[in-house]
């Protein structure tokens, strides 16, 4: 694989556990410099312990000052960022009938809202010096919707819309935009202390109950490694050209891969009525995307 140059300055917000501190510490094992942001920075410390590497700063995603004071101080410390990682969420398991308001708000405060947040405080240093490569933690679950994650995963679509944009406004000042989707991973992402589980209407337990139950059932058995993730955003991160999308896991590809043939089987099979409502050609319609 081509490489670029080492011993980048990363910011990892959500670095306490899971995928955020394995990044953490994979980019570190590397040989890079690392702004380890938590809501409590002494869960990174006690991680990390303290050396000229890492630097542990407090940071919820949620709350502006915090932001604009972790990124001032990886600024004021290592005097630049090279990779942003936005890495902090949480998922919701619920219908959507069964998800009340203010969760559904407050899920999109973090996953979609916080991202959008820490990645405007960044990108202004990123931009002065026409280089960096934002992550963002998308989901096997923001490419593929379904029943009892269709709150969390529309944080994720929205995750991969505002990625998409984001990788063509910023390419030509020099920033690459990687979306980091993951399958199912050993973290506590599926425990009591991180998901957030809604009250339960019987009508739906064909559908959504029964994802419940695999979500309790699959939690610590999942089949993905966050070591082995964090390694791969590591290659992803050396890589000359970074890919917009990295699908990591093989239950990933292969649900990419079933939602890919499923779109294209039903386009074909709907494309007469697809493409009978233009104007005709004569009309003088402008160009579309
Ligand atoms: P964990 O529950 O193990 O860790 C979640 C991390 O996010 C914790 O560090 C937590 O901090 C942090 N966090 C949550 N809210 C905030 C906030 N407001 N500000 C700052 N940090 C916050 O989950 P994972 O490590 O598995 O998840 C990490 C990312 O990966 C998430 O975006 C998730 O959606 C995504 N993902 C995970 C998958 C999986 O199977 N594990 C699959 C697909 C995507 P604290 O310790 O303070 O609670």
């Amino acid at each position: 694989m081509e490489t670029k140059h080492s011993r980048r300055v990363w910011l990892v917000t959500g670095a306490s556990r899971g995928i955020g501190a394995e990044i953490a510490s994979a980019a570190l094992d590397a040989g890079e410099r690392v702004v380890a942001t938590a809501r409590d920075p002494k869960r990174v410390t006690e991680r990390f312990g303290s050396s000229d590497s890492v630097l542990p700063v407090a940071l919820d995603v949620t709350n502006d000052s915090s932001i604009s004071a972790a990124v001032g101080a990886a600024i004021a410390h290592f005097g630049h960022i090279d990779v942003l990682v936005n890495n902090a969420g949480f998922g919701v398991i619920g219908a959507i009938e069964e998800t009340p308001g203010d969760v559904v708000r407050s899920v999109f405060e973090t996953n979609v809202f916080g991202l959008l947040a820490v990645t405007r405080a960044v990108l202004p240093h990123m931009r002065k010096r026409r280089s960096g490569h934002v992550l963002n933690l998308s989901s096997l679950g923001g490419y593929r919707s379904g029943p009892a994650f269709g709150i969390y995963c529309s944080t994720k679509f929205a995750v991969e819309a505002i990625s998409e944009a984001l990788h063509d406004e910023v390419a030509p000042l020099g920033i690459a935009v990687t979306i980091i989707e993951p399958g199912y991973f050993r973290t506590e992402f599926l425990e009591s202390k991180s998901v957030v589980e809604t009250k339960d209407i019987g009508d739906y337990a064909d559908t959504v109950g029964k994802v419940r139950d695999f979500a309790k059932d699959v939690s610590q058995k999942q089949p993905g490694d966050p070591k082995r993730l964090a390694r791969a955003v590591v290659d992803v991160v050396n890589a000359k050209h970074p890919p917009l999308r990295l699908a990591l896991g093989a239950d990933c590809v292969e649900a990419i891969e079933e939602k890919n043939a499923f779109v294209e089987q039903e386009l074909a099979a709907w494309r007469s009525l697809s493409t009978s409502t233009d104007f005709p050609k004569s009309s003088g319609s402008p160009t579309t995307r």
